[in-house]
């Protein structure tokens, strides 16, 4: 079959990578794709939201089945308008992905069906925001309602903080329309974990835990990224909290959205705060993490052709995951100035010598190709993830092959994993 991601980063060309293994794929395309998408796929000049074009391509060259990565097209309705014109698709119509797409609607859903999550009030007069925010207790969060590439969030440790906050996203409109209604959340205390799910609308299938580094600096500090790191599993998630999640998160939740009518299909990722009254959501989003997918997929066993398909068919509680049993750990390259102003087209030397190493697989993410060789193109370069017999094997492994990478103002953090590596 002829199988197309939708995308261009680190998280495509892993799943490139993964979907380019299964033996009932003849060829993988990606669009756009990157410099390392194109060393196991075809690349494909559509850019990712251009749902029209891509939609016209996927018709023109029989594509049997597209996976989509990020979360602009998703929440654009890239699935309702392949799946109007016959072509399947994997992730959730538009009005599903509004589970990532608008925090008050996820919020509301959560109440509406007692999903643990953080206390919250939505408010669209700053007088109003204001008042509510200086009987809450501090530090507050405050979260712009849409899509604000992971930067509408703000945690105030003081009032000034919280009141510029409310200024900048109700009045300033520093978000746009994003920006339009804001929640105002309780501050949760403890370890954070990422939990995605394989979901068919009705069934929820778990993969395994993994940890994100959203600042770009060692110890947290810092402004927040794409994310600049992960490690999968992970160890706070005891099977018991696993299990826990499922129950009383991830199954209502897909619950939820069939009764609300908006049946959720495609990958849950629900990020959580580990509190110490149980798991509760501090996010969710409709689709594959980026830089969790690069830590989760490469212990994958499973073909993820026959999931995706189950997924499709409503059949996923017919399917069992399994996994290898090394850890993985991803560490991400970005370019100087990331996560503000960067330059890109510089060349990136240590590629080839980097992926030879035991345990090592380098993924693209903000790459691409001038004169014949690799360049840089984007805020976040590359993500180098190991595996190693534990989770200390798999981080000395992806630094060592971390050394072997050059390029100018080459940026990376020498200390992902280390919630786990110090427990
Ligand atoms: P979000 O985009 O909603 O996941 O928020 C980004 C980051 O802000 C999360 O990964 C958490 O580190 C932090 N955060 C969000 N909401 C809360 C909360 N209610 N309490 C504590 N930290 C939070």
């Amino acid at each position: 079959m002829k199988v197309l991601i939708v995308g261009g980063g680190g998280r495509e060309h892993t799943l490139a990578w993964k979907l380019a293994q299964s033996p009932r794929v003849k060829r993988v395309l990606v669009a756009p794709g990157n410099a390392g998408t194109r060393q196991v796929a075809e690349n494909v000049p559509i850019a990712a939201t251009d749902i029209e074009g891509l939609a016209n391509w996927a018709e023109e060259q029989r594509i049997d089945l597209t996976v989509v990565g990020p979360e602009a097209p998703l929440t654009a309705g890239l699935v309702d308008a392949f799946t109007a014109r016959g072509l399947k698709a994997f992730g959730p119509t538009r009005e599903a992905a509004a589970i990532e797409g608008s925090k008050v609607f996820s919020k509301n859903l959560m109440q509406k069906y007692n999903i643990p999550t953080a206390a919250y009030a939505v408010f669209t007069e700053p007088d109003k925001a204001k008042d509510y925010v200086r009987q809450q207790e501090l530090p507050v969060v405050l979260k712009a309602d849409g899509l604000a590439a992971g930067k509408g969030v703000v945690i105030a440790q003081n009032q000034d903080e919280a009141m510029k906050a409310v200024e900048d996203i109700l009045e300033a409109g520093v978000f746009g329309a994003a920006g339009n209604r804001l929640v105002v959340e309780e501050f949760l205390q403890g370890e954070e974990v990422t939990v995605l799910a394989f979901c068919d609308g009705e069934h929820v299938l778990p993969l395994a835990s993994s940890q994100d580094h959203k600042r770009i600096f060692d110890g947290d500090e810092g402004p927040n990224t794409g994310g600049m790191g992960a490690y999968s599993p992970v160890p706070a998630l005891t099977s018991a909290l696993a299990a826990e999640v499922e129950k009383t998160i991830l199954k209502p939740t897909v619950q939820a959205m069939a009764a609300e009518g908006h049946p959720f299909s495609g990958i849950l990722y629900a990020g959580l705060m580990l509190t110490a009254d149980g798991p509760k959501v501090l996010e969710f989003n409709a689709r594959f993490g980026d830089p969790e997918a690069q830590a989760v997929i490469p212990r994958l066993c499973t073909d993820l052709v026959g999931v995706i398909e189950a997924a499709l068919q409503g059949k996923l509680d017919k399917v069992q995951l399994s996994w290898r049993p090394e850890a993985a750990l991803t560490v991400v390259l970005a370019s100087a100035g990331y996560p503000g102003p960067y330059e890109t087209g510089g060349p990136i030397s240590g590629l080839e010598e980097a992926a030879k190493l035991q345990g090592i697989y380098v993924y693209h993410a903000g790459t691409a190709v001038a004169g014949g060789k690799v360049v840089t193109a984007g805020g976040r370069v590359l993500a180098v993830t190991a595996l190693g017999a534990d989770l200390g094997v798999a981080q000395q492994r992806a630094y060592q092959a971390v050394e072997q990478i050059k390029f100018e103002g080459c940026h990376f953090r020498r200390d992902i994993g280390w919630r786990a590596l110090s427990r």
